[in-house]
């Protein structure tokens, strides 16, 4: 059991790839943290750097306190998973799980031990004299889990441990994953492109896009308040919908929109110095409500009529694709409302849930942070997916020149 500590890690590689900037967190004993983000953003390099697998260009890691950030990866005390499982063919399942113990000199009745108690923990009891080819694929997965379990790691780290595994399984797996990290009770860091996978099993998830930290926070916090538009894009299935648009007198005109949204009490405060400034309007398709739903009443004066194109029909919900305005939305509603698709509907906004962003600089406008920005690089935004061209820190590039002064490549 341990607590991690990571404080402004960088990855420069050969050849001047930053791959991570800056990335610290104090992780707390027994935690399930999970690494998300696009492909390419840098997460299996972080996690390998935690395990000594790569080396840290600069910045510290703490294990317990303890600095490990130059120590050799078996003086850390840490398993590690990967995607593939690599058992070895030829040994029985017991023997896999006993491998490295063994090789660790650890006596017989102490391995004896710890595999049938990991065995116990995965549901493998029964497999334990098979070879590796007689298991379905989440038992080889298992099997690769209780290799790590017997170690008895101080800290599990997991690299898309499920991306071989088909879906069904993958959906069985990840509620397995959590029920052996609550039953071994280690601290465990995770990765994966998934959102769906860091929203159901993290006890807190650090999104990451090019290298950089966007957001770190428990699931619901990322849901609820986004910090930039990357996170509330990139968190939630369909993607959070941006109505984008101009402040005028306590009202949001959406781009290409016949009539204003009006802005509730909470929002012109918020707004107070966006007058006349270009915002997003940020709503998840859960939270627009069909004119047919008795829930439209309540917010029908923050309504807007949708120009439907198909329906995405998932059998209890559909998603309703269409444009409002200039800008794409989509509803997702009650299959029962029989929306057909091709035709023009309202929508409420619950408006609850809206997140506003300034459009300049992608950040949600918040009461901490509502004073007016603008970016000084260009920001592209291209329908759900927001590519944020990040400020690279001036700092950074010195640390970098600093770095390769006198080395060859
Ligand atoms: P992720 O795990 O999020 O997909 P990675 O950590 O694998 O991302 O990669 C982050 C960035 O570092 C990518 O741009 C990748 O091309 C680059 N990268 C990864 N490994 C190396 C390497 N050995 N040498 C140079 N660049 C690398």
């Amino acid at each position: 059991m341990a607590t991690v500590k990571l404080v402004n890690v960088n990855k420069v590689y050969d050849g001047g790839v930053h791959a991570v900037h800056d990335f610290s967190i104090d992780i707390a004993d027994g935690e399930f943290i999970v690494f998300v983000g696009p492909s390419g953003c840098g997460k299996s390099t972080t996690l390998r750097m935690i395990a000594g697998l790569e080396e840290i260009s600069f910045g510290e890691l703490y294990i317990d306190d303890k600095n490990m950030t130059n120590a050799a990866p078996k003086d850390r005390d840490i398993a590690m998973v990967f995607q593939s499982y690599a058992l070895y063919p030829q040994m029985s399942i017991y023997d896999n799980m006993a491998y490295a113990l063994k090789l660790r000199k650890i006596p017989k009745e102490e391995i004896d031990k710890r595999v049938r108690s990991a065995a116990e923990i995965l549901k493998l009891t029964n497999y334990l004299n098979r070879k590796p080819r007689a298991l379905s694929g989440g038992q080889r997965q298992r099997v690769a889990l209780g290799r790590a379990i017997v170690r008895r790691p101080k800290v599990f780290l997991m690299d898309e441990p499920l991306s071989n595994l088909d879906a069904k399984l993958r959906v069985a797996m990840r509620s397995e994953i959590v029920r052996i990290h609550n039953e071994v009770g280690a601290t465990t860091i995770y990765v994966t492109h998934d959102q769906v996978e860091a929203m159901t099993m993290a006890s807190r998830i650090v999104v990451m896009k090019d290298g950089f930290i966007q957001q770190i926070g428990v699931p619901d916090e990322l849901y609820r308040n986004p910090t930039n538009m990357f996170v509330a894009g990139f968190i939630g299935t369909p993607a959070m919908n941006f109505l984008r648009g101009t402040v005028k007198g306590g009202k949001f005109y959406p781009d290409g929109m016949e009539n204003p949204i009006p802005l509730t009490e909470e929002q012109k405060a918020l707004l107070v110095n966006y007058e006349g400034k270009r915002v997003v309007y940020g709503i998840r398709p859960e939270n627009l409500i069909y004119e047919k739903s008795d829930r439209y009443k309540k917010f029908a004066a923050y309504s807007f009529p949708v120009r439907c194109g198909i329906v995405e029909k998932l059998g209890d919900i559909v998603n309703v694709h269409g444009m409002a305005g200039d800008s794409e939305v989509i509803a997702k509603m009650n299959s029962k409302y029989d929306v057909t698709g091709f035709e023009s509907i309202n929508v409420a906004v619950d408006t609850e849930y809206v997140r506003l962003f300034n459009e300049s600089t992608t950040k949600a406008i918040t009461p901490e942070h509502n004073e007016y920005e603008e970016s000084d690089v260009e920001v592209s935004l291209e329908g759900d997916n927001v590519d944020i061209i990040q400020i690279k820190k001036k700092s950074i590039f010195e640390k970098v020149k600093e770095l390769f002064k006198g080395k060859k490549k």
